[in-house]
């Protein structure tokens, strides 16, 4: 060994990497950047001692970026991927010191056995061995060391115990790995003996990672001619990178698990490991899974539906009383009426959805701390493929139910471009708590509230059905767009199932604080200030039009009838009634009036918005103020035309399904710009859902009026 070596830390993110790294250099260390990267490259130096003769070894320390296998996909991955397969690369080590999270073995042996094929000198620092105790784990760490062929050090790099050991092993490694992990030679092998022939590399595994990211990777320090060398014998023995990829890492969890079978018992888990293992029989089971799991969303929506009426019902009475005490109590004027008709109406309007927010988080927070929401994403994963999303799209699109914003954000862990570019894509169509309280409203006005088979509620029936129209439409597009997109890039889906507990009341009463908190500050500032501007635009004309009506009444007799006649005048006439009518020849074969014409443009800023300016329409005006909710006004409103009702069956399912297509919210718009770094994506999504929207309530109303 050379008196000066390189070492690389290389681990999975939380391994401990980074705390073991300091231990080592302690003060000896410099940060700078990768070259072209904006990735940190720590840098440091250390002394180790040679057991067998005593000598003192100069070592020079590369911390590693954290990354859970050597598929370079982001900056960050691309650093360790670099580093350790390219010889030529500055910093390509003589030894690898693999930090490992033994309290999750099977996950940190996916990049160890990647670093063991490369055939560079390595030892295993198990690290984090305390919680592996404490957990009840126990690892058989002589036998560990026989399966991977590398010396392994059992470390507690917040305590520092280990270290010594470690270095000393460091110090004396052998000169390269025994074993292969897998026999990645049988792969390709005239590929592989192909490229070993024309580039400098020091294993198989780094002469298959060469074919795999021959194209991806301009950094590798390939000369054009061998490149060109390389691409010819990957045509010739049609060697498909994503296939092999595909293969390795099946192979290598498969070897991973029989390892880990044998070496690792986890006393305090192999019961409950028992129960889960029985219990995953019947619920992730081909057939009675997919049942179970809609018996599970039927629950729960027939649950959202009649736990929350009661304190709607309680929410909305007081509301009611408030109102009335403020009339009765202030001196009658604008700012009363701002008061009463402008934000009480808009805050009633908020707060009231809040108990079938928080029962519908109550139960996706249940499902994701039992661990059930783990075996949705496993069991989905069959159904999702063809669709071009897979297992992980199944995530975003159930939490899509909830809102398309934090769905949309979490699609970061879907690595396939396209697969995460589809599922961002569909999100929106899926059916979100925002929609609740339209669909809620819609629902009470045209669908009585009956149980039919003497349990089964209709309301409720009806609003299980509109989601699963939006799932489908997001199920629909997502074929589409996966025909129409070209990627090769394939993906693969593996997910760790946790073992069933019982659930963590405290995290769900959490989870619910802050899904509601989100509801109310940030949709509420936008539903109130909206509100407001509602409130002005529908009580306030172009000059004089409004006296002129004042005019008109105040000499005739004030019957109920006059009233109301003054109302719907006065409301015509506002600012709000003149644009609402102005797109009313548009809308009207969809069975709108431009009553809704407000609402639909109002409402683009969120669709919860809706409801709020229902509530000021139906209030301004109203002599009856406070009195009755904004429900029974809409439920009295009678068509002009037709003398009938105008909230008929034709109009409500008309307006329920442009709610399911339109992608009436702008915070989804912006979260998507953020999340594609471009404004294509959120235009297309819009023109793409107000199309459909416009489309299927056009054919809704014409079939049903
Ligand atoms: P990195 O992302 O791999 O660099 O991980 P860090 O060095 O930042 O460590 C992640 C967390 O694990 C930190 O909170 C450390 O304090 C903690 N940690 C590191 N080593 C150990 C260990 O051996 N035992 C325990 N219990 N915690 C550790």
């Amino acid at each position: 060994m050379k008196s000066t070596i390189k070492i690389a830390l290389a681990g999975n993110p939380n391994s401990g990497k980074s705390t073991l790294f300091n231990v080592l250099t302690g003060l000896n260390q410099k940060v700078a950047n990768f070259p072209g990267i904006t990735v940190d490259k720590k840098t440091g130096s250390c002394f180790f001692v040679r057991k067998s003769d005593d000598q003192k070894i100069s070592a020079h320390i590369i911390d590693l970026p954290g990354t859970y296998s050597l598929y370079p996909k982001t900056p960050d991955e691309r650093v360790p991927f670099q580093v350790l397969c390219d010889p030529a690369d500055e910093d390509y080590p003589d030894a690898v010191i693999i930090v490992a999270d033994a309290s999750n073995l099977k996950r940190s042996l996916f990049l160890c056995s990647q670093v063991i094929d490369l055939k560079i000198p390595a030892v295993l620092a198990l690290n984090m061995m305390d919680l592996v105790r404490s957990m009840g784990i126990e690892i058989d760490l002589a036998k560990l060391s026989d399966k991977l062929g590398i010396p392994i050090i059992p470390t507690n790099a917040l305590k520092k115990e280990g270290i010594d050991v470690l270095k000393q092993t460091v110090a004396s490694l052998e000169p390269k790995p025994v074993k292969d992990f897998i026999q990645i030679h049988d792969y390709s092998p005239c590929v592989l003996s192909g490229i070993r022939e024309t580039v400098k590399v020091k294993s198989n595994y780094a002469a298959f990672q060469v074919a795999n990211n021959l194209e991806f990777l301009s950094t590798f320090h390939i000369n054009p001619g061998s490149k060109e060398k390389i691409r010819s014998l990957i045509r010739e023995f049609a060697f498909d990178a994503y296939d092999m990829q595909t293969k390795e890492t099946l192979e290598r969890y498969r070897v991973i698990n029989e390892i880990v079978k044998e070496c690792v018992v986890h006393k305090a888990l192999a019961t409950k490991k028992k129960i889960t293992e029985k219990v995953d029989n019947l619920l992730t089971h081909r057939v009675f899974g997919y049942i179970f799991f809609l018996l599970i969303l039927f629950t729960i929506f027939q649950t959202v539906f009649s736990w929350s009426s009661i304190p709607m019902a309680w929410i909305q009475d007081s509301f009611n009383l408030l109102s009335e005490y403020i009339l009765q109590s202030m001196p009658p004027g604008i700012f009363t009426d701002l008061l009463v008709n402008g934000i009480l109406a808009g805050l009633s309007g908020i707060i009231v959805f809040v108990p079938q927010i928080a029962s519908l988080f109550f139960f996706i927070a249940l499902l994701e701390d039992t661990g059930y929401m783990a075996r949705v994403s496993f069991l989905m994963d069959r159904l999702m493929r063809p669709f071009g999303l897979n297992g992980k799209s199944v995530l975003p699109l159930v939490s899509g139910v909830a809102c398309a914003i934090p769905a949309i954000m979490s699609t970061r862990t879907i690595s396939n471009t396209k697969e995460r570019f589809i599922t961002i894509f569909v999100t929106p169509l899926i059916s979100c708590s925002a929609r609740i309280p339209v669909f809620t409203l819609l629902i009470s006005l045209i669908i009585p509230n009956r149980f039919v088979f003497g349990f089964l509620n209709l309301q409720g029936i009806v609003l299980m059905s509109l989601y699963m129209i939006g799932f489908v439409a997001a199920l629909g597009s997502a074929l589409v767009l996966k025909l129409l997109l070209k990627n090769k890039e394939k993906s693969h889906f593996i997910l760790e199932m946790p073992v069933y507990r019982m659930p963590r009341w405290s995290n769900i009463v959490l989870t619910i604080l802050e899904k509601v908190k989100i509801f109310l500050f940030d949709a509420g500032k936008v539903i109130v200030a909206i509100s407001i501007i509602l409130w002005f635009l529908s009580s306030y004309g172009p000059s004089g039009t409004m006296q002129k009506l004042e005019t008109k009444y105040a000499h005739l007799e004030q019957t109920q009838q006059n009233l109301s006649d003054k109302r719907a005048e006065k409301l015509e006439n506002s600012f709000a009634g003149r644009i609402g009518k102005s797109i009313e020849p548009a809308i009207r074969p969809l069975g709108f009036d431009w009553k809704i014409g407000i609402a639909l443009i109002t409402s683009f800023a969120a669709r919860e918005v809706f409801v709020g300016t229902m509530s000021t329409i139906y209030s301004v005006g109203d002599e009856t103020k406070g009195q009755s909710t904004v429900h029974d006004k809409m439920l009295a409103e009678i068509n002009q035309d037709t003398g009938k009702a105008q909230y008929s069956a034709a109009t409500g399912f008309s307006l329920m399904i442009f709610y399911v297509f339109a992608l009436q919210c702008m915070s989804t718009v912006a979260v998507v710009y953020r999340e594609t770094k471009s404004w294509k994506t959120p235009i297309a999504q819009i023109l793409y859902m107000s199309g459909m929207a416009y489309l299927f309530s056009l054919l809704v109303f014409q079939l049903l009026k």
